[in-house]
């Protein structure tokens, strides 16, 4: 079924008895050409990818609990191209152009919002590092607008500019950066690959991996085995345990990222705002609701919730940037799981084992890269060559020290993350 204007309106004449679910509920078959692990954003992209743009249509997605559960459903949503670094830059420049068009092509309305984003800066230096970065957005093709501290106020004229800690020197705009409401991607993806045939199966956890001779078989699930040549792992924050399954061990550690929501508002935040002295973003969502963030807890760990330490620190951070949002009541909060790497910089790879591919590594930052990613992981297993756009997200990367990346330009730091 193609939804359309004509088809809600021709539904809401005749009482809505015509909907169909939005995808099948299949029994898995005994074999598939490719299964993927993980039904988060990454792997329903992927298999959407694999049947639209390399034919291939005889495939499973295998989702442990419902499709969206995970972290698809749980960030705050911000989708950006504002990279400085090459391997990256060209990565989600892709993305975004993807992001573009993607309700047209799955015909879906992921409530896409190109509405601005602005990184505020604090002192000289950090505009001398904006505007390097805004030249690498541009030579990269995609747009930065380096904003004075006048153009901010006009911007964000809520925010604290004369009684601050930490006087706000000016902004980098990305113009194109905005939002879109994360589980109608994954519903999004979800139908559209439904549609081309993939199976999506729910309830269904990957338990063990079938290898013989160094090529994977199949994967055995709490429904029962399943054969395929080709399998992809794309579990996000439970990347460690799964590929451990298959003898490997990744250079992920698993930490817990919070975000927060308030009662409805009037409109009064019209961009995404990121705090460059604290540990702080703040969107508003469609509903009115204030939604932000900060940092990680700074433990390992795979408890989907946070810790009150970092609650209180972004609670701070918010004051601090903006105090009128002590008026607002905070409605309720949760965590998920970050596949963090130590350079923050993912990975899109062949692993050791024939057959058996691996996306992971998305730090905070991957629900922006869901089109992306999908696009070169499918790329990956049908042709068994890594996309240009991904070509540095390598595992061995930390082997051999070369292509290593990281997110703020700064160097890697161990164990910073
Ligand atoms: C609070 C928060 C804020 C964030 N904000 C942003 C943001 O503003 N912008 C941005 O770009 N990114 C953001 N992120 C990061 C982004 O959400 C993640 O990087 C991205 O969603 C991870 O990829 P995914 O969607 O595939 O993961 P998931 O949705 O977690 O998908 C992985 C799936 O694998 C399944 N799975 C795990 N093990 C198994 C198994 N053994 N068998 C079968 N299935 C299995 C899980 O159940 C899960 O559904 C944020 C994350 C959080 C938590």
């Amino acid at each position: 079924m193609r939804y359309s204007a004509l088809k809600i309106l021709a539904e809401g004449l005749t009482g809505n008895r015509g909907w169909k679910p939005a995808w099948r509920d299949p029994a898995p078959k005994a074999e598939y050409d490719a299964v993927i692990v993980g039904g988060g954003g990454h792997g329903l992209s992927t298999a959407y990818y694999l049947a639209k743009n390399h034919g291939l249509t005889n495939v499973a997605v295998l989702e442990k609990g419902y499709l969206g559960g995970g972290n698809v459903g749980r960030n705050t949503t911000i989708v950006r191209a504002n990279y400085f670094l090459p391997g990256n830059q060209e990565f989600y420049s892709h993305s975004l152009k993807l992001w573009e068009g993607l309700e047209a092509d799955l015909n879906y309305n992921v409530m896409h919002s190109q509405r601005g984003l602005i990184n505020l800066f604090h002192s000289d230096g950090q505009r001398d590092a904006f505007v390097r970065r805004g030249n690498a957005m541009i030579n990269q093709g995609d747009d930065a607008i380096l904003l004075d501290r006048e153009d901010v106020r006009q911007h964000l004229p809520y925010l604290d500019f004369d009684n601050t800690r930490f006087p706000i020197y000016g902004g980098l705009l990305h113009p194109r950066g905005g939002t879109a409401r994360h589980d109608a991607v994954a519903w999004g993806y979800a139908r559209a690959a439904d549609r081309r045939g993939v199976d999506l199966i729910q309830n269904c956890e990957v338990t063990g991996f079938d290898i013989r001779n160094g090529k994977v078989m199949g994967v055995r699930t709490t429904r029962g085995d399943i054969r395929a040549r080709k399998v992809g792992i794309v579990v996000a924050g439970r990347s460690s345990q799964v590929a451990a399954m298959a003898g490997m061990r990744l250079p992920i550690e698993s930490h817990i990222l919070q975000a927060f929501v308030t009662e409805g508002l009037k409109p009064v935040i019209h961009h995404v705002v990121s705090f460059g002295m604290g540990h702080f973003y703040i969107s508003q969502s469609d509903k009115g609701g204030l939604v932000f963030g900060g940092d990680l807890d700074f433990y390992a760990s795979y408890a989907a919730r946070g810790n009150l330490p970092m609650k209180e620190h972004v609670m701070e951070a918010a004051m601090t940037l903006m105090p009128m949002i002590g008026k607002a009541k905070v409605l309720r909060s949760w965590g998920g799981i970050m596949d963090m790497s130590p350079d923050g910089s993912p990975f899109i790879d062949r692993t050791p084992v024939e057959g058996l591919f691996i996306n992971c590594g998305w730090n905070y930052g991957g629900f922006k890269a869901v089109p992306a990613s999908g696009w070169c992981m499918a790329h990956l297993m049908a042709t068994g060559q890594p996309h240009e756009a991904a070509a540095r997200f390598r595992l061995d990367r930390f082997l051999t020290g070369r292509g290593i990346m990281d997110e703020e330009g700064t160097g890697a730091q161990h164990n910073l993350h």
